[in-house]
């Protein structure tokens, strides 16, 4: 079949992927010059389904709220009644109780587990490099409040059968010595050795490269118009080159996939959730991380990328604003510099800014969407480069009549039908 990806993030890349594995003709639109150039450019870089769940969770209305009455905290929202974000925050509080987090969080762990053995296993069928780091995640504490909520994540995750260790201040700092430097208190740490990461830019940029050698074409600087319709039935997109056509085409264009959606009367419920990274270049190996780890206070990620680290975090509501703020930068190199002072060229930091396409409750939205030809593989939120290759590989099974390894089961936009 002749199959249209339209996006090539980490998501849509992945999907040429699986689609051209099983031996599709796959064509890729994508506006960029190049592969992950959005919000797959600049993430944390985390690989991480040990902790892949929802932003909606008990007691964060309250926790947001407080934060957005502080001036430059982590987590801010804009008090400008725009009505898309409205609808969007009036779904996500209805998600926040006890039981719908553990519904969504068990749904978001089936795809991250499933999508880190689907990546281990493209990582051994391609010759792709990407700065992966196998080393497993640090989930650090500072205060013994983070620590009793860590022992709450540790005893779910024993319930789900995922590796894991508690650690002391002591074992922490053995795991992660470069911890050793910090300025910040050590209380505790979990430890989840399977988690991994990666530079989901370059998975973006080496996977589509590879790619073209095998026959998928990949139309850069190439911009979506609009979808092409006819009688219930998807037939290809009109972009900036002319119309595409195609047996079958995918929605995977990040934030943008509501916009393009909404002339078909297809409501996809995915607002952007800005957050920022800096990378900087480390100058000393043993002052600086060698795995990921999460600092709990602070809700920041910082990875180590081969000879760089990449320090993510914030989360902002504020619409499609991308514009780089001083003052976040200041924030985040104070929060990472807390934790690691030296071994990092904080003076020469790139810093970025990045929208999560998120889903109110928190998985992705794939598969259907009430139209023949029409594929959605959207909403990945702040898990995308956990979720890009199990995901991608259920919509190549349903692009091909398979049925997909996983269940789908709360997956789809039947979900919001309700
Ligand atoms: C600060 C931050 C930290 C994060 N950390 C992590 C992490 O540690 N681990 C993790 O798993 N996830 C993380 N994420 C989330 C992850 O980055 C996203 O979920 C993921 O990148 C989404 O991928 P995507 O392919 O759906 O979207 P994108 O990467 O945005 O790709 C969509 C593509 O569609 C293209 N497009 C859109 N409109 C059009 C059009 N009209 N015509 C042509 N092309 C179009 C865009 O140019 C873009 O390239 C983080 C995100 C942020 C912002």
């Amino acid at each position: 079949m002749k199959i249209l990806v339209l996006g090539a993030g980490v998501v849509g890349t992945a999907t040429a992927y699986y689609l051209s594995r099983d031996g599709h003709e796959v064509e890729v639109v994508e506006r960029r010059p190049g592969a992950g150039m959005e919000t797959s450019f600049g993430n944390a870089g985390g690989l991480c389904p040990s902790f892949a769940g929802p932003w909606a969770a008990p007691g964060m209305p309250a926790k947001v709220l407080k934060m957005a009455m502080q001036s430059n905290a982590p987590v801010r929202f804009s008090f400008w009644p725009e009505l898309r974000r409205l609808g969007w925050a009036r779904k996500w509080f209805r998600e926040c109780d006890a039981a719908r987090f553990r519904v969504n969080k068990l749904r978001m762990q089936r795809v991250a587990h499933y999508s880190y053995a689907c990546l281990r296993e493209l990582m051994a069928e391609t010759p792709i490099a990407f700065d992966f780091h196998a080393g497993g995640v640090l989930q650090l504490f500072q205060t013994d409040a983070e620590c009793k909520l860590g022992n709450i994540a540790a005893n779910a995750l024993a319930e789900l059968g995922i590796p894991h260790k508690v650690l002391d201040p002591e074992a922490a700092l053995a795991v992660e010595p470069a911890l050793k430097h910090a300025r910040v208190a050590v209380a505790g740490a979990l430890h989840l050795p399977a988690d991994a990461s990666g530079d989901s830019h370059a998975f973006c940029q080496a996977l589509a490269a590879w790619l073209q050698t095998r026959g998928v074409r990949f139309h850069y600087a190439t911009k979506v118009d609009h979808l092409l319709y006819s009688q219930g039935r998807v037939t290809g997109a009109e972009t900036s080159s002319g119309p595409l056509t195609a047996d079958i085409t995918v929605i995977a264009m990040g934030n943008q996939a509501p916009a393009i959606l909404a002339p078909l009367g297809i409501r996809l419920p995915v607002y952007p959730l800005k957050g920022y990274s800096i990378t900087a270049a480390v100058t000393q190996g043993e002052q600086a991380p060698n795995m990921s780890v999460m600092d709990e206070h602070s809700k920041v990620m910082v990875s180590r990328l081969g000879n760089r680290i990449r320090a993510a975090g914030m989360a902002e509501l504020i619409g499609d604003d991308l514009s780089l703020k001083a003052a976040r930068k200041d924030l985040l190199i104070r929060t990472v510099r807390g934790l690691f002072p030296a071994g990092i060229d904080y003076e020469h930091a790139s810093f970025w800014a990045g929208l999560r396409p998120m889903t109110p409750d928190g998985p992705p939205i794939l598969g259907p969407a009430g139209w023949d030809g029409l594929l959605l593989n959207s909403g990945h939120g702040s898990n995308g480069w956990t979720q890009a290759c199990g995901t991608a590989r259920v919509v190549s099974d349903l692009a091909s009549g398979r049925k997909p390894e996983i269940d789908i089961e709360g997956l789809t936009l039947e979900r919001y039908a309700a």
